[in-house]
């Protein structure tokens, strides 16, 4: 067989260039994925209650670029949804991220209302001050605010998420979360905040759908590559696990999911509650709040995250570390000796995580250049 481009994995990245290349470049690709099924971490589905579920976890789309807000919606229609997240804490349900409501969910009216005065006359209306700039330059009560947000909504669940203590983990992470001085429930606060009115598959399926595009299911590029000729590849896979793990293995962090179905209208209040503190869980997530879908009967997720262990499960999330990012950057230069044949995009090609709009920008603004 010969086509113009092999791309390894039919996720966002890889799909998004496969429409590119077939559409605009005219060339024929060959799409090699070896899940079962289309759309990466992506991937939704209609379980055996009828139920569009999200198979490896919620997935909220939000964006500021018109650009890739665009390119999408030429493959779908949106219903329209702003996420919201609500965390147990000392048996309360409050709004995250900690802003001004959750004040008053958790304190007495009165003491409510002296840190809110305090958090607007020091901060303003409307701004975002990170939690460990708070932590760092606060004193009196909003000191103890911030020791008690770092402590009760923060901690544990990043301690479950990472199992890292924050100090452990790159700045960059850890000092973006944020007590927001506002009354905006809204988890984000982008301009496009959306989810596909058919599911993610969909979407995904009709991007590939171009006469220039085959998709392979089941399939590891290694096991078809001396078979296939190409003049270019894109490899959007894991970057370690593409050199034989010469340089040692890049760490990513696992999770795992229990679905369950319950008979009654709605199981939460909303779509994610976060569970910082108790249980070894982070989060329990209902996906008809995120659809849209009117069906009886939910079905929600409970989300246990672990390390991950090659051939075992599923590397998630890149582990925001400097030594990582310094290993990683080994096998950048590996990639960049094979620059005019093999393109690396993609969460675990650039051991990066991606929102979805950055995946979909990083493969729009590297299919220009093809
Ligand atoms: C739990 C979770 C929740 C998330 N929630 C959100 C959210 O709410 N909003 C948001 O914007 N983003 C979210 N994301 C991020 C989103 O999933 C990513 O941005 C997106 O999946 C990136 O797409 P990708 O194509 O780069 O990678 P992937 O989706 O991982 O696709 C890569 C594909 O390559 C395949 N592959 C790898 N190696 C090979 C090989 N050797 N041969 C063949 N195929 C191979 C893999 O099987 C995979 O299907 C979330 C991610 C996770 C993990």
């Amino acid at each position: 067989m010969k086509v113009d481009w092999l791309i390894v994995g039919a996720g966002f990245t890889g799909l998004v260039l496969a429409e590119r290349i077939a559409s605009q470049l005219g060339k024929k690709v060959l799409v090699v994925e070896r899940r079962d099924h289309i759309g990466g971490n992506a991937y939704d589905y209609y379980d055996e209650h009828g139920t569009l579920v999200h198979h490896y976890g919620p997935h909220l789309f939000h964006t500021n670029s018109e650009k890739v807000w665009r390119y999408l919606s030429q493959f779908t229609e949106w219903h329209p949804y702003s996420h919201q997240v609500l965390a147990l804490v000392d048996g309360k349900k409050v709004p995250v991220p900690f802003n001004l409501n959750s004040l008053y969910a958790v304190f007495t009216p009165g003491y409510a209302s002296k840190l809110e005065e305090l958090l607007l006359k020091h901060y303003g209306f409307g701004s975002k001050v990170p939690i460990f700039k708070l932590r760092r330059e606060a004193s009196g009560e909003l000191h103890v605010l911030a020791e008690y947000v770092y402590e009760k909504v923060f901690y544990g669940y990043n301690l479950k998420q990472w199992d890292l203590k924050p100090e452990e983990l790159s700045p960059s992470v850890t000092g973006r979360v944020p007590i927001y001085i506002s009354r905006d429930d809204r988890y984000f606060q982008d301009r496009y905040q959306a989810i596909p009115k058919h599911g993610y598959t969909q979407m995904l399926q009709r991007m590939a759908s171009h006469p220039n595009i085959k998709v392979l299911l089941d399939a590891d590029y290694r096991e078809i590559e001396d078979e296939v000729k190409f003049d270019g590849m894109v490899y959007t896979g894991l970057i370690d696990e593409f050199f034989d793990y010469m340089h040692g293995e890049l760490p990513y962090r696992s999770l795992h999911f229990e679905f369950s179905y319950h008979p009654v209208n709605t199981y939460q209040e909303v779509a994610q509650v976060n569970y910082p503190n108790e249980h070894p869980y982070t989060r329990i997530s209902e996906y008809k709040h995120i659809t849209g879908q009117r069906v009886y009967g939910t079905t929600v997720s409970i989300e246990y995250p672990m390390a991950y262990r090659r051939e075992h499960n599923l590397p998630y999330y890149p582990v925001p570390r400097e030594e990582n990012r310094k290993r990683y950057n080994l096998y950048l230069s590996e990639a960049e000796s094979l620059s005019k044949r093999v393109l690396f995009a993609g969460r675990l090609a650039d051991y990066k995580y991606y929102n979805m709009d950055q995946a979909v920008a990083r493969a729009l603004g590297s299919s220009r250049n093809r």
